[in-house]
């Protein structure tokens, strides 16, 4: 590993933080930070922390010796001064003479020193940094030193590699014993340039930002030399039958079957989204046949648990065409995946005198051999973070396996850091929207109505992709939503393209739960005298292309068996024809029946079908020129042609969006059509 230090781009950073009245070496606490924050395979989402000991003045205006420490949970690649909270050191140095310190009080303690009571919690590992005397601490989780440590051997290898250098320290549970003790082994030998934690990771320290930073890579690149010497080949594969199932057939039936449902609502599931990824580094692994020993024996860092749980779910190959016999291997593994973490609960609660509360007992991580592997989470965002701790899980583990033989820490070790408080709080923070865990997919996206669709989802907590003809429009409409929002490029008047849409859909989420089939086009003509051509364009796009989107839909909600939604944008003139618009109206009419036909035929499935008819919406069929022609020539305002119902209220696209998210909220509800108009007695259904 190389030294990444720029002292032209350090001293920059100074000189920015200088005119915030920030000095020197905290600006260059916060360089480092950001430097081992931007290496992946040092740190990863939250993992890792650093400290600085400097002067400070105080609220009151007194100088006072404090210690900056990572705030808990951050990024170290993108730390600033604010997510440096500072704490008194004398208060904190004086409970290193405490026996005990149980965790509710660390915490209180933690945030009674801070300077700015108002700054967030500092790093669960504050102690650490406050118990070494160096002015400057640095600590990650290196995989180079994970593979050395999580060994059965990891003392040997440390001696091996670091002589005298490092202080070797083995593993206690981050918190007030992990400082009491690392300080410890540091003061029997003071010459150490930093400290091994065994089965955890790594501390280095120094006097300046640079020694300690350059020191960590030094001794990062020690073990990364050690992992290329005299490596055995890993791993050896098992037998891989025949032809592998295609990523889009597998991940549906997977994220059906480690859904569960929701106990409190019937018809409502509490679903993952999945997070595919695949190399031949993850190949080598999920494929080798003592997969079930490597795999299983725990977390590579005590900090990965509460993302990935103590083991990954392992499932059988998925053969091509055999979708049914996977299904059924991957009920049983996931339910036994269930039972064990439910036992695991139990055996370890015991020892809280029962007293805490299991969390879901679904996997976080599933392995599927012949394929690659899968994070999972509620939102994107977990599915993305457990699938990045796996894919460093799995590097750490095969090098750890080329050198010796990989060992964890103990399940009771692994269940106390899983249940630690501090570490439940990472957690807590995520607030359950309506849609959390839901995969929306909007069709005509780049329209005013599909946009105001993908946002009110998006707030509503699904994810969303959003499908459009155009795709640099709908790149930059799903842009103006989120960076989470997905775009993709969709005709609907092809059955290929919709096929093929809806496939990436399930690549980047791995299912599909609501659709709303929006995408439409109005075309005029006397119908007497209209060209045929016209009416069956009209009906490719305004009634063929719900029906296929509807289609691809279906199939991927009947391979994940949890139900699902399907939205149908219909229109006033399917009830309510207006002169000149037989070749709009028609299809729309026909697209109402459809509604009613897959509600009938997939009810049963526990899938709904609900259309929105929305009358008068400003956008791409009632553009602004046209509303301006039409009022001219009605001798009325634009204002009073656009409110002329019975409410007299304009009728925008957000509530047209509002109207789908309630039909999706509505489990109850099929085959229903909601009138989104502002009142039109001509057009009410009944
Ligand atoms: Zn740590």
């Amino acid at each position: 590993m190389k030294s990444a230090w720029s002292e032209r781009e350090a001293q920059a950073l100074v000189g920015r933080y200088a005119l915030e009245g920030i000095g020197s070496d905290l600006a260059l606490r916060i360089y480092s930070t950001r430097l081992l924050g931007g290496e992946p395979s040092l740190v990863l989402h939250g993992g890792g922390n650093t400290s600085i000991k400097a002067l400070t003045t105080d609220l009151l205006g007194e100088v006072t010796e404090v210690v900056y420490v990572k705030a808990s949970g951050g990024d170290m690649a993108f730390i600033d001064a604010t997510r440096m909270p500072a704490m008194r050191l004398d208060r904190l140095r004086k409970l290193r003479t405490l026996e005990r310190l149980p965790d509710e009080d660390m915490t209180l303690i933690l945030r009674d020193a801070l300077i700015d009571p108002m700054a967030p919690s500092p790093s669960v590992e504050t102690l650490l940094h406050a118990f070494l005397p160096h002015k400057f601490v640095d600590h990650t989780h290196a995989n180079a030193v994970l593979s050395l440590t999580d060994q059965e051997d990891s003392d040997l290898f440390c001696a091996d590699v670091y002589g005298s250098r490092m202080g070797i320290v083995p593993y206690i549970m981050p918190g007030f014993g992990l400082a009491v003790r690392a300080a410890g082994i540091y003061e029997l030998k003071p010459k150490v340039e930093g400290l091994i934690l065994q089965k955890h990771g790594i501390v280095t320290f120094g006097g300046s930002a640079r020694e300690s930073y350059e020191r960590m890579i030094e001794m990062v690149t020690l073990a990364e030399e050690r992992l290329v010497k005299n490596r055995k080949a890993v791993f050896v594969s098992a037998p891989i039958p025949g032809p592998v199932a295609p990523l889009v057939d597998v991940a549906p039936i997977l994220r059906g079957v480690v859904s569960i449902k929701d106990g409190h609502t019937e018809g409502a599931w509490r679903r993952p989204i999945l997070d595919f990824r695949t190399s031949p580094a993850i190949l080598n692994f999920v494929n080798g046949a003592e997969l079930a020993r490597y795999a299983q024996d725990g977390v590579v860092t005590p900090d990965h648990v509460i993302r990935t749980k103590i083991r990954p779910l392992i499932l059988t190959i998925p053969e091509a065409g055999r979708p049914v016999e996977f299904k059924r291997n991957a009920l049983k593994a996931a339910s036994a995946f269930v039972e064990y973490y439910k036992s695991y609960f139990a055996r370890h609660n015991v020892r809280a005198g029962g007293a805490l509360r299991m969390v879901d007992p679904q996997p976080r991580v599933v392995l599927v051999p012949g394929l690659g592997l899968f994070g999972l989470g509620r939102t994107s965002c977990d599915a993305m973070i457990a699938a990045d701790l796996a894919t460093c899980a799995i590097e750490t583990i095969t090098d750890a396996e080329a050198i010796g033989r990989f060992a964890s820490i103990s399940e009771a070790e692994m269940f106390d850091m899983e249940y630690w408080p501090p570490e439940q709080a990472k957690l807590a923070e995520a607030r359950e929207q309506p849609l959390t865990g839901q995969v929306a997919v909007i069709t005509g996206a780049a329209g005013a109505i599909g946009v105001a669709t993908a946002k009110a989802f998006m707030e509503a907590g699904a994810e969303v992709a959003l499908m459009d003809l155009d795709e640099t429009a709908t790149e930059a409409k799903a842009r103006t939503i989120s960076p989470a929002a997905f775009a993709v490029r969709c005709d609907v008047t092809s059955a290929a393209s919709v096929r093929g849409a809806f496939d990436e859909v399930v690549d980047v989420f791995g299912g599909v739960d609501i659709v709303v089939s929006n995408a439409g086009a109005a075309w005029q003509g006397r119908i007497g005298e209209v060209d045929e051509e016209v009416l069956r364009k009209s009906f490719e796009l305004n009634f063929y292309g719900h029906q296929r989107v509807a289609q691809a839909a279906v199939r991927i909600m009947l391979a994940q068996g949890t139900g699902g939604c399907l939205l149908f944008n219909v229109s006033k003139q399917a009830v309510n024809p207006g002169a000149n618009f037989g070749p709009y109206g028609l299809p729309k009419a026909a697209t109402l029946l459809l509604v009613r036909q897959y509600a009938l035929e997939y009810g049963g499935d526990g899938i709904r079908a609900n259309a929105v008819n929305a009358d008068r919406v400003r956008s791409g069929l009632l553009t602004d020129d046209f509303i301006k022609e039409r009022s001219q020539a009605r001798g009325v305002s634009e204002k009073d042609y656009m409110s002329g119902n019975l409410l007299g209220r304009e009728v925008r696209p957000e509530d047209v969006a509002q109207a789908f998210v309630a039909q999706a909220l509505a489990l109850k509800t099929t085959a229903d059509v909601m009138t989104v108009d502002g009142g039109n007695i001509a057009a009410a259904l009944r």
